[in-house]
């Protein structure tokens, strides 16, 4: 039996410009081909914070002199798929291609179902884009989007993270899974839709990558959700002297010390709930925090937080 993998890739995997972002992918894939070799079926999802801002910042200063339209957030979602996909799915090709390995990669758009009435559309919570003057900050209000203002730094755009309610294409990456392909999917925690009827209508909003990728493992049936990020290990008192590093907890524990308010919250808290929600909601699935470098070792119960039943 092949194991069945969600891999999350955290920002660090894909640097914050261009060039890194061609480098960084290479070292993802090495560690992504590696647990092909160990036999087990990978899905890779990704964030996508630097990748989306560049996207909305030319697309704003297009707007400038083309009169093209503002674009929606789930627009933006849409591109960044598209050109982080392309750039990772062209690094893991050539590394599967290196070990003399034959296994197709392909990137599926995807679009992930919010609920309109999350309270999170009350609340916007995520800054997006660059910083404005106060007259690009009016021009912008028709969109209907939240604008705050920094003291001494401007406004900014606010947008709300809803959680992911379905994911519309949880099927296709299913399939391609279970027929021995690698996928990746749900890229900047998918692009947030609405439905209405038989419509889906794009919204203004970013969804975790974290929660995304949870909901993702636990409808693909995976065995294990793996989170890669900065540190090795999640920890209590974070940063304090009296740091303690994470080994194991359970899912129940997981909560109990995210709703203690351990883990920095749009940081590690997200990883850590996702990851006991993928426990929870799974009969027999595990998850895991750790670096990327550390995933195999990871899986290998040698490294990294994990979140058990
Ligand atoms: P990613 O891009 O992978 O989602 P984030 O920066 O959002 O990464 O989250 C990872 C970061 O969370 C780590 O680099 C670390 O600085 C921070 N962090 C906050 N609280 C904790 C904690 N309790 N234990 C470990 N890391 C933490
Ligand atoms: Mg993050």
């Amino acid at each position: 039996m092949h194991k069945r993998i969600v891999v999350a890739l955290g920002g660090n995997a894909l640097g914050s410009n261009l060039k890194e972002q061609m480098a960084c992918v290479k070292t993802a894939a090495v560690s992504i081909v590696h647990l092909l070799e160990e036999g087990y079926k990978v899905v890779v999802t990704h964030g996508n914070g630097p990748q989306v801002g560049f996207i909305r910042d030319s697309f704003d200063y297009y707007q400038k002199t083309h009169n093209y339209g503002t674009l929606p957030m789930s627009v933006c979602v849409s591109l960044s798929q598209g050109y982080i996909g392309y750039d990772l799915q062209n690094a893991l090709r050539e590394e599967i291609l290196n070990r003399g390995m034959n296994i197709p990669v392909a990137t599926v758009i995807t679009q992930v179902i919010v609920d309109k009435n999350d309270p999170a559309f009350k609340n916007p919570t995520k800054p997006i884009g660059s910083y404005m003057s106060e007259k690009e900050a009016k021009e912008l209000v028709h969109t209907g989007e939240a604008i705050v203002e920094y003291k001494d730094r401007g406004f900014r755009v606010l947008v709300p993270s809803p959680k992911p309610v379905k994911i519309v294409e949880s099927e296709v990456i299913k399939n391609l899974s279970v027929n021995n392909q690698l996928v990746i999917a749900c890229g900047g925690g998918g692009i947030p839709v609405i439905e209405e009827g038989n419509h889906l209508r794009g919204v203004s909003a970013v969804i975790d990558k974290d929660f995304t990728g949870s909901k993702l493992a636990e409808l693909i049936h995976a065995d294990y959700f793996v989170i890669l990020t900065a540190v090795e290990k999640a920890a209590l008192n974070y940063g304090k002297e009296n740091e303690k590093q994470l080994d194991f907890l359970t899912a129940e524990e997981a909560l109990l010390y995210a709703d203690q308010g351990e883990f920095g919250s749009g940081s590690m808290e997200p990883k850590v709930r996702a990851c006991a929600e993928f426990v929870k909601n799974t009969e027999e699935g595990e998850a895991l925090i750790t670096l990327l470098e550390k995933v195999k070792e990871g899986l290998n119960g040698e490294t990294g937080t994990r979140i058990i039943k």
